[in-house]
């Protein structure tokens, strides 16, 4: 497989996402991939938990290695703030950006991957995905609440960011993610039209 840039060889997948559906796929190489994803990296914040309005976002592009060989640990998923153009950067592990990309493709599996279950579980129990919050950076790790309804009672269940927007893409609630975590620049911004 070449990049869709250089025509080098491609050992990354890079989804783009609408409406929480696969909406086109590119294989790119390494340095492509990185040129790509990096740059709107989200500034640190240091070592508290970050408080402050929340901003609604949604994925908007999964990073995928395709290349066996490949290091782990450079999957990643783009958020972008809804009717916005703020962008974050979360890495994420290989099993779950294998989870997310399944959940993005239109058909669906046979068998419930594990958020499916959750959902199904969650339900069962009269219980309701009201959002999922990114709360915090901490030490180069971003934190997620669950907030749950269940009839009435009102619950918070930690959890990766990266579980969270699977769970948030099957019961189709919304992402929000605490506005110090967005590159306070706007990316878009002095760039010509
Ligand atoms: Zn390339």
């Amino acid at each position: 497989m070449r990049c869709y840039f250089c025509g080098l060889t491609a050992t990354r997948k890079l989804l783009f996402v609408q409406s929480r559906r696969m909406a086109r796929e590119a294989m790119v190489c390494i340095d492509h991939a990185e040129m790509i994803l990096q740059q709107d990296q989200p500034r640190p914040i240091g070592e508290s938990w970050s408080q402050g309005p929340l901003v609604q976002v949604d994925v908007e592009q999964l990073h995928r290695v395709v290349d066996g060989s490949a290091a782990s640990g450079t999957e990643a998923v783009i958020l972008q703030e809804s009717g916005g153009t703020r962008r974050l950067r979360l890495a994420i592990g290989r099993c779950e950006a294998s989870t997310i990309e399944r959940l993005l493709q239109p058909q669906r599996s046979d068998r419930p991957l594990t958020p499916e279950a959750f959902a199904r579980t969650l339900h069962s129990l009269g219980g309701k995905l009201l959002h999922v919050t990114i709360t915090a950076l901490t030490r180069g790790t971003y934190f997620a609440l669950l907030r749950i309804d269940q009839q009435g009672h009102r619950f918070e269940v930690d959890i990766r960011p990266s579980d969270g927007i699977a769970f948030a893409i099957v019961c189709q609630a919304a992402i929000l993610v605490h506005e110090s975590l967005l590159p306070t620049v706007d990316p878009s911004a002095g760039r010509g039209p």
